[in-house]
């Protein structure tokens, strides 16, 4: 006989995932409807607007893909990209590197712009490659680099790549429900995000959402779409007036995103990035004020994810262990070059609040004495 689940008390503020809202856990305990039910329909079609105003847009195409935020990258690339299609790709950090992967896969000709892990994609540099190679059909940043803590800048950048006739396309897993996402405003033809980190959801699903320019370069591929599970040309004949069946969809995901995104927007989308601000900015201060030293220049830092260097003579793992097993406390490591160098200290969602800021800076204080 097996014993009933009973996971450990954990309180996430690493990377993500992170802590859920009691309220999407309790929707999510909602019985189920069926996936072409006219209440689930219903539900789908306050999920798109609840969507379109926290990514802040109006594109008709803005709808929850089935699997986690590497299913949306994977999603936007297999879906605007045909083989032999030219795109360059920021990258500062291991998102930015999984999308040269991901972009690799489907044949593009990927060209790299590259900048130190812990710094932003300078645009000049994203312009000189755009004069350098003729035919970039898309551009890609991430614009909340994980993996360092680095908030990219987009709106120069977007105009830049405008200049050149190409799409910009960016990484918003970290950033939604975080910090402003700005699509229409900042002219994003394309973005794609998760639901476990400031949504506070679940991992599980994949928002995207795609400008009108981003649909018509779909509308127009010469090949089909490589992935039949992410071909948006179906996918989106499910979640408008068609409602052609593609694939079940993941029923009590959908409510618990519905739910995540209610709560973001009752809350009021400005307080909800003002609080975000305030938390992380007072984690940040904290943190220096105990002579911790940050990865991220102040300017272009994360407020929801904060990268600390982990002082010489300090072990990582031991650090991490003790906050767990002592306070039931997840921070995250670094990743690539950046591991063992650096704690990723996150306050997404749910989780930027007073309470969690006092307590993870005394649970830091304590292991590290
Ligand atoms: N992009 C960024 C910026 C991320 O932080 C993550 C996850 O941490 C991903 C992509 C991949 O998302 P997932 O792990 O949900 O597939």
């Amino acid at each position: 006989m097996y014993k009933e689940l009973n996971p450990p008390r954990r309180i996430l503020m690493g990377p993500g995932p992170s802590d859920v809202h009691p309220k999407v856990l309790q929707a999510m305990a909602n019985p189920l409807v069926g996936h072409l039910d006219p209440a689930f329909l219903e539900i789908m079609n306050e999920t798109m607007d609840l969507l379109r105003h926290v990514y802040q847009t109006e594109n008709k195409v803005t709808l929850a893909m089935s699997g986690t935020g590497s299913a949306g990258m994977e999603t936007l690339f297999v879906n605007l990209v045909e083989p032999g299609d030219r795109v360059i790709i920021g990258v500062n950090g291991l998102f930015g590197q999984r999308m040269v992967d991901v972009a690799s896969r489907c044949g593009a000709e990927v060209i790299q712009v590259e900048a130190s892990w812990g710094d932003i994609i300078e645009p000049e540099k994203i312009e000189d490659a755009l004069k350098k190679h003729n035919n970039v059909k898309l551009v890609a940043v991430v614009h909340s680099e994980t993996s360092t803590g680095v908030r990219q800048p987009l709106e120069e950048l977007s105009e830049i790549v405008h200049k050149y006739d190409a799409l910009f396309v960016c990484d918003m897993v970290t950033s939604l429900g975080g910090i402003p996402t700005k699509i229409d405003e900042y002219k994003i033809d394309a973005a794609y995000s998760g639901t476990q980190k400031c949504l506070s959801a679940p991992p599980g699903l994949a928002p995207v959402t795609l400008s009108p320019r981003a649909v018509d370069v779909l509308a127009k591929r010469k090949n089909k779409v490589q992935s039949w599970y992410l071909d948006l040309s179906m996918i989106q004949n499910y979640w408008n007036e068609e409602r052609f069946y593609h694939h079940t969809a993941p029923i009590s995901m959908v409510y618990s995103l519905r739910e995540a995104l209610r709560l973001i927007v009752n809350e009021g989308l400005e307080q909800v990035f003002k609080r975000h601000a305030l938390y992380g900015g007072a984690l940040q201060a904290g943190l220096e004020a105990m002579g911790l030293e940050l990865l991220v220049s102040e300017k272009h830092r994360l407020h929801q994810l904060t990268a600390v260097q982990i002082p010489a003579n300090v072990s990582d793992l031991e650090v991490r262990k003790r906050l767990l097993e002592k306070y039931g406390l997840e921070i995250g490591g670094g990743l690539g070059v950046l591991k063992g160098k650096i704690w990723r200290i996150g306050l997404m969602g749910y989780n930027a609040r007073h309470e969690n800021v006092v307590f993870a800076l005394a649970a830091l204080e304590d292991v590290l004495r």
